[in-house]
């Protein structure tokens, strides 16, 4: 088996976008008539529910489909639930997505939140904040995490929403970076900031990583290479590795819950639109992106293209009914005249993916066990769980193949095979 780590980095030459010096603040999006949250639970028809269709919602409740759920959402608004649904997820798994109609007149907000004073209870009530705390993970005492970086650096081109939110918001960053350490006992906290922009000495408690300019260098596998002396081993993960990654909005969400003592619901976001303007927005958790659109006057036109993430991990969504989540930090919105044409021309084993792939990955090799659904083999042969999901290959590739794709949905299927045996 090919156990490849990426020790020999080739250097790509597209950079990270960069945050102004002196940035506007976000424009605030009203809140929409409905909120969609989507849980990450199917339907069960032959088990007794806990919610229904016209349950009264106050703010900051949490919803789960059954007694024995751990998937929960939280309603970021009092109301009425009024449809719950099966939603495909990105690899066609059922999901629920649970819409609630607000009711501005109603203003019942759950008792003030007790806040938890140890990770696990954190797990069970705060993972829904915004910016998506990886508290399942810090909590889980398979791991034996000693490190916490906080990614103020956006992992994606275009984007500049967590430069913005370490930056503009460094009091509570601090703040939550302190309340995490108390939960986790972790002792080492840090903060990885892009070089060139403004606003590293506003930390004082946090050592900063500065993080190169150059894509794909603030991924979570380069930054533990580059600034933690760790190489995160094929098949591995950085929570095996001792490493746990936050984003920064998720500290900062937790500084104001606990300086509240209410949960919080606005999400920040970097929206692209079709000219490439970029849209500082902060929209309530649930708001479907087609709102937003329309409060930006952004039109969307048949076989336009919306991308959930920046355009080199991003993926594209069939609906703009789709809702922000507290994962979402990025939305890039193409014309359809611009997009590359969906080709079916076969490899011509060009070697250009080869050439700039930082993990030294047989490009061409692996896209043909992925293509024929050959996964162990890709793995084994093709060194799929090397892969950092950069996305270089496919921006480059000759026959315009949808690398990224096949490479995302490699894994997620290889991960479900190993699962079932
Ligand atoms: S996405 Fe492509 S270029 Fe990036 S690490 Fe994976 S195989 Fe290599
Ligand atoms: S860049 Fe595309 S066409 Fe060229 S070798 Fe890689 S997969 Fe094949």
């Amino acid at each position: 088996m090919i156990k490849r780590s990426f020790f020999a980095l080739s250097k790509p030459r597209l950079t990270y976008d960069l945050l102004e010096p002196d940035p506007d603040g976000p424009r605030a999006i009203p809140l929409p008539d409905l909120v969609t949250l989507l849980l990450t639970e199917a339907i069960d028809n032959t088990r007794p529910a806990l919610i229904k269709k016209g349950d009264p919602m106050k703010k900051g409740q949490k919803l789960a489909l059954y007694e024995d759920s751990t998937a929960y959402v939280v309603s970021p608004v009092a109301g009425t639930i009024k449809s719950i649904d099966t939603y495909p997820d990105d690899f066609g798994e059922i999901a629920t997505s649970i819409t609630i109609a607000h009711d501005p007149e109603k203003t019942s907000e759950i008792e003030p939140l007790e806040l938890p004073e140890d990770i696990s209870s954190a797990a069970v009530h705060l993972k829904k904040l915004p910016g998506a705390p990886p508290f399942d993970i810090l909590a889980d005492e398979n791991f034996t995490i000693r490190t916490i970086v906080i990614t103020g650096a956006d992992t994606d081109l275009l984007t500049t929403t967590s430069q913005y939110v370490s930056t503009a918001h460094a009091r509570d960053l601090e703040q939550g970076a302190a309340i995490l350490k108390r939960l986790t006992g972790t002792a080492r906290v840090c903060l990885a900031l892009p070089e060139g922009i403004n606003g590293h000495n506003r930390f004082n408690s946090l050592q900063v990583l500065k993080t190169s300019p150059v894509y794909p260098d603030t991924l979570p596998a380069m930054i533990m290479k580059d600034h933690l002396d760790t190489v995160l081993p094929a098949g591995k993960t950085p929570e095996d590795m001792g490493i746990c990654f936050i984003r920064a909005e998720a500290v900062v969400s937790l500084a104001r819950t606990y300086e509240k003592k209410a949960l919080v619901f606005e999400k920040h976001l970097t929206l692209v639109d079709k000219a490439g303007f970029r849209h500082r927005i902060k929209a309530v958790i649930g708001t479907p992106l087609r709102h937003i659109f329309n409060q930006l006057d952004i039109q969307i036109n048949d076989q336009d293209r919306v991308i959930i993430g920046g355009p080199m991990q991003g993926s594209a969504t069939f609906t703009t009914h789709h809702p922000v989540t507290p994962e979402t930090d990025t939305v890039v919105v193409q014309d359809r005249e611009i997009l590359p044409k969906i080709s079916d021309t076969p490899c011509i084993n060009c070697g250009k993916c080869i050439q700039i792939c930082p993990a030294s990955i047989p490009v061409n090799m692996l896209v043909r066990f992925l293509e024929v659904d050959q996964f162990e083999e890709a793995a084994e042969k093709g060194d799929l769980e090397a892969c950092i999901e950069c996305g270089l290959c496919g921006f480059v590739c000759t026959s315009q193949i949808a690398l990224g794709q096949y490479i995302r949905l490699g894994k997620h299927e290889l991960h479900k095979l190993r699962a079932e045996v």
